[in-house]
């Protein structure tokens, strides 16, 4: 594998940053995960935009212009041969604090670490999108978004971290965080959804959850549709009464959920809306790649 670090590519076992780097001892940079279908990359600039959004809250200046992104990550795919008819790409951009002297103060780290990883991407399997998968609704709290806001695609994941360890101790797919309210937020890595009576509900934005991409693109395939959609604040009882459930993110499209705490969802298979909603997924997605 060929990775980018710092001002060039150097191989796997080149790619080393130092036990300085406040990114391993603070948690201290943002990230993305981006993908490609083919050798087009999936609403490249949001993310690249919503990089930005996130080191810009951490005050952590990201070294790399602009106008240079698009040819480093094609230059990457093509690197690592990945991002082609055959095989469609996973790619991750990571940027730290950088080296400094242990204590918390940024101004300690002058060069901020850039890595951007790129690998075959791996999507669920077939047989998860035909049965749906099982969620639990996590002990862990989404954290208070004034205490560290959800918007900021941090490093920093062990809030993350630990409902997904919940999840893996039940045997199930993932766990669902409720925040401060006990309001249904979102999953590990994933925005959730649910339809009741026709109406396709989501958790806001202010529950203190990351304004997905792919959340986005469902909101405004779902408008096209007409589907009338309910943005809100809700309880996990709503969830557990609703007839479908599904998740979103980027690698996933859109994931048919049929069990919540072992409650089936509806009639315990994936939902009409959900399977309409996902072919529309699939049937547009070519309008959000970028050259
Ligand atoms: N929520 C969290 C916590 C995530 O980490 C992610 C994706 O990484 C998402 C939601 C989904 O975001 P997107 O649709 O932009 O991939």
């Amino acid at each position: 594998m060929w990775i980018y670090l710092n001002d060039r590519f150097v191989t796997e076992q080149e790619a080393v940053v130092s036990v300085f780097d406040h990114g391993f001892l603070y948690g201290d940079g943002v990230y993305e995960t981006i993908r490609s279908y083919g050798s087009r990359i999936f609403m490249r600039d949001r993310h690249l935009a919503r990089l930005r959004r996130s080191a810009d809250a951490i005050g952590l200046t990201i070294p790399i212009p602009e106008h240079r992104w698009p040819a480093l990550l094609h230059e990457a795919m093509t690197r690592n041969d990945v991002g082609h008819e055959r095989t469609d790409a996973y790619l991750r951009i990571t940027i730290s604090r950088g080296p400094g002297d242990i204590g918390l103060d940024p101004a300690l780290c002058p060069t901020p670490t850039v890595v951007i990883m790129i690998k075959p991407l791996h999507p669920p399997q077939a047989e998860q999108y035909r049965t749906g998968v099982s969620l639990i609704v996590a002990q862990t709290r989404r954290n208070l978004p004034s205490a560290l806001s959800p918007q900021i695609k941090a490093t920093n994941f062990l809030n993350n971290i630990l409902a997904k360890r919940e999840a893996i101790a039940a045997g199930v797919f993932d766990s669902i965080l409720l925040n401060w309210e006990s309001h249904l937020t979102e999953c590990t890595v994933s925005n959730l959804f649910f339809v009741r009576a026709g109406r396709l509900c989501t958790p806001a934005l202010d529950c203190g959850l990351l304004d997905g991409i792919t959340r986005d693109m469902l909101l405004g395939l779902a408008r096209e549709a007409q589907i009338p959609i309910d943005e809100g604040h809700f309880g996990v009882e709503t969830l557990t009464q609703a007839d479908e459930c599904f998740l979103t993110n980027t690698t996933m499209e859109v994931m048919p959920v049929t069990m919540v705490d072992k409650h089936p969802i509806g009639d315990g298979t994936p939902g009409p809306l959900t399977q309409q909603l996902h072919r529309q997924f699939i049937a547009t997605r070519a309008r959000f790649l970028e050259p």
